[in-house]
Parts: structure tokens; C-alpha cells; sequence
């Protein structure tokens, strides 16, 4: 594969085809250009393999070594990624950055991250769940305040985030609150709760159900990690973690209960 191919901006449509945004015309028009565009060839090859391997079924058999080969693939692009904190759409990163556009690592990188957050079905939104929880399990990216004190953490919030996501610790039941920071996802800015049990790391994304267009059935396994997902209160609730199943459901137990 060429090094520096053109940049070009429909490589933008190239993810929405596979996502399956695009008409048939458009798809049509898309098809005729790729015909003569390397750089959209190679856009549709690298989002094709990057989506593979994130869902291949041999996480089964290899978590460790496909884990570790999606951790690279964002470490590598982490550089170019805006703050956690940042306030514009991460969708815009990226894509059509300097007049050549290089099919490497770091474009495999970007592709991956592009296309998991753009999010328009379930599984996309899974799967950016899952990224993201794996990203912010990189040293320094966890969490943007820290505190074990939901009075602190709640507060963080103000100014920061278009809603106020109700903020627990649950210390006392072996759940304590590590902190919280802001993220994005189903195109908007999300609350990420994080709570430690033991040595393992859970991620509580809270944003506003309504308007969301996200009503989905909730319980997955992706990738070694657990997600669940409910509502309450008008708000989405995403609990993403590698504890075991019975101890996220617990934590969610918890969260249903809590007044
Ligand atoms: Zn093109």
C-alpha cells in the first residue's frame, strides 16, 4: 500500500456507506468514485479490516493479544486526540489532516477511532463504549477529576456538560467512586463515571435518554468486557467493565435501587 496517498474528503462517506447511511444514489455516486480514488480504496480496505478485528470472534480465544493490538492502535493515535474534556465532536478529527494522507499505523488508528464514534446502531455504540473504556484505562486517561466524593464529582460537572448525571459512591458495598470525566459518544458529550472494584476498573456513561434515539436491550460481552445498559430517571445508563458478570450486576443493582 502506498505510503502518502491524497488526502480526500469523501473518505467521510466512505465510513457513512458502511455504516449504512448513504442512498442508494449516493452509494451509487460513491462507487464511481472510489473506482478512481486510491486514497477511498483505501479507506474502505482499512475500515473493513479495523471493524473485523474489533468484533472477530477470536477475542474468545486471544483476548490478551487482540486487547493489546486495539490498545496500540489508539495509543498510537492518542496524540492526536483532543482532550477528554474537549468540547467539539471527535468525528471531526483527523481524516482530512495535511495534504497527504499516509495509510499507515496511524491511519488504521484513525479509521478505527473514526469509525467507532460515529455511532449510528447498537453495535457501533457498544463498541464505542467499549474503545473508550479501553482508552481511558491508559495511564492519565481516566479520569478527569478525581475524588471519591460524589459531592465533589457531581459539582465537576456544572458548566462542563448539558446535564446534571446523578453522582453515587458506593464504597460501603465494595463499589467506591474513583472519579468522573467528560466523553463522548452517541453523538453528544457524555458523564463518565468511573468506580473501582478491586483491581478491576468500571466505566458509568450517563447522558439524557431523551432525544438519544437509544433504546436498546442492554446486556453484552464484547471483546472480554461486560456491558449493560438501562434507563432510569430519563436517563441512558452504560456500565462497561472486565469484573465479572454477577459483580456488574451488582453494581447495576445498586445504581437501580439507590433513592
Ligand atoms: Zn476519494
Amino acid at each position: 500500500m502506498s505510503e502518502h496517498l491524497p488526502g480526500c474528503e469523501k473518505v467521510l462517506l466512505v465510513q457513512a456507506e458502511l455504516d449504512g447511511e448513504l442512498d442508494a444514489a449516493q452509494a451509487a455516486a460513491l462507487e464511481t468514485h472510489r473506482a478512481g480514488c486510491p486514497t477511498c480504496q483505501a479507506a474502505q480496505e482499512e475500515l473493513l479490516r479495523t471493524r473485523a478485528l474489533l468484533r472477530a470472534e477470536p477475542y474468545e480465544t486471544t483476548p490478551d493479544d487482540v486487547r493489546a493490538r486495539v490498545m496500540a492502535r489508539l495509543r498510537q493515535v492518542e496524540p492526536q486526540l483532543a482532550p477528554a474534556a474537549a468540547s467539539r465532536p471527535r468525528r471531526d478529527w483527523a481524516w482530512l489532516r495535511g495534504p497527504s494522507f499516509g495509510f499507515g499505523v496511524g491511519a488504521v488508528c484513525t479509521a478505527a477511532l473514526s469509525f467507532l464514534l460515529l455511532l449510528p446502531a447498537r453495535n457501533d455504540l457498544v463498541d464505542a463504549i467499549v474503545a473508550d473504556h479501553i482508552r481511558a484505562l491508559q495511564p492519565g486517561h481516566l479520569e478527569d477529576v478525581v475524588s471519591t466524593d460524589q459531592h465533589t464529582v457531581k459539582p465537576w460537572f456544572d458548566g462542563r456538560i448539558d446535564f446534571a448525571p446523578p453522582v453515587r459512591d458506593f464504597a460501603a458495598e465494595g463499589f467506591p467512586l474513583k472519579g468522573g470525566r467528560l466523553d463522548y459518544l452517541a453523538n453528544r458529550p457524555v458523564a463518565a463515571l468511573v468506580y473501582q472494584r478491586d483491581k478491576h476498573i468500571i466505566d458509568l456513561y450517563v447522558w439524557p435518554a431523551s432525544g438519544a434515539g437509544v433504546h436498546l436491550a442492554g446486556d453484552t460481552a464484547m471483546q472480554g468486557y461486560n456491558v449493560v445498559h438501562w434507563t432510569a430517571d430519563g436517563m441512558n445508563f452504560w456500565a462497561v467493565s472486565d469484573v465479572e458478570r454477577s459483580q456488574l450486576d451488582e453494581f447495576v443493582a445498586l445504581w437501580k435501587k439507590a433513592p
